[in-house]
């Protein structure tokens, strides 16, 4: 059984302390890849010390993070993402980009700007992305809905829109949906619509140090934990976790080149 932790910032200060044993852990586990999707300037240099630290097996993809961004802040952050996709590093990805209107809508004009310009950037050199959305699932199907046949291919990370977004988004370009920690709690509504969504369209995520599935709920997130993530799956849909394994890793493969 092989997996790839699909989205994972195993670079940050939470895993200062102990990163070689969370990536032994990651490969005693099965995992053969971890794909390490970029927050902003302030933590690229983090994640670019990762990916030389542990070639084998880290991938990343570059790119800024929507709740980095502000009017003042977004041309710098932009222009950083611009120079380090030139930097001679073989990025997967670019991402994370996105809407989030959790925590605050006061820069939506910013998060807009960005994702825009990112996506422009993915369809202009060939790149799949990596989006995070949250509390903004109708504006992101609409915006991508506008970039039906620009040729854009990614994964939708840590999905827990409707089985309507799923529907409208997987015809607007080349679409994966990433299934995280979140789909082992009772509460949360993921299972219900993974329950209606094919195998072939789903990869696996950990978001570490975030949304740590059960039952390690409740502690620090790291990347072998996303077994705990595939064997949720394959209970809800009715098969055995070798074959969630092959099938998610099969489409990380078509998605990502990984
Ligand atoms: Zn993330």
């Amino acid at each position: 059984m092989t997996l790839c932790d699909t989205h994972s910032h195993i670079f940050d200060e939470a895993f200062d302390a102990d990163r070689a044993e969370v990536v032994e852990r990651a490969r005693q586990a099965g995992l053969d890849r971890i794909i390490l999707p970029a927050i902003d300037c302030e933590s690229h240099p983090r994640l670019l010390q990762t990916l030389e630290q542990y070639p084998d097996i880290c991938r990343g993809a570059m790119g800024v993070h929507p709740t980095s961004l502000t009017a003042d802040n977004v041309e710098a952050e932009l222009a950083e993402v611009a120079r380090l996709l030139d930097c001679g590093v073989e990025w997967v990805a670019i991402g994370e980009i996105g809407l989030d209107y959790y925590w605050s809508r006061e820069h939506v004009e910013a998060q807009h700007h960005a994702l825009r310009t990112q996506l422009d950037w993915a369809v202009e050199r060939g790149l799949p992305v990596i989006i995070h959305t949250r509390d903004a699932w109708d504006d992101m199907t609409t915006l991508l809905e506008e970039y039906t046949g620009c040729g854009l291919r990614g994964v939708m990370h840590a999905f827990c829109g409707t089985i309507e977004h799923y529907n409208r988004i997987r015809h607007t370009g080349e679409w994966v949906f990433g299934i995280g920690g979140v789909v082992t709690y009772k509460k949360g509504g993921v299972a219900e619509v993974v329950a209606q969504m094919s195998l072939q369209d789903l990869v696996v995520e950990t978001d570490a140090p975030y949304l740590t599935p059960v039952p390690y709920r409740g502690r620090r997130n790291e990347p072998a934990y996303v077994v705990h993530t595939a064997h949720r799956i394959a209970e809800i849909l009715g098969t055995d976790i070798t074959n969630v394994a092959a099938q998610t890793r099969t489409n990380t493969t078509r998605i990502f080149g990984v």
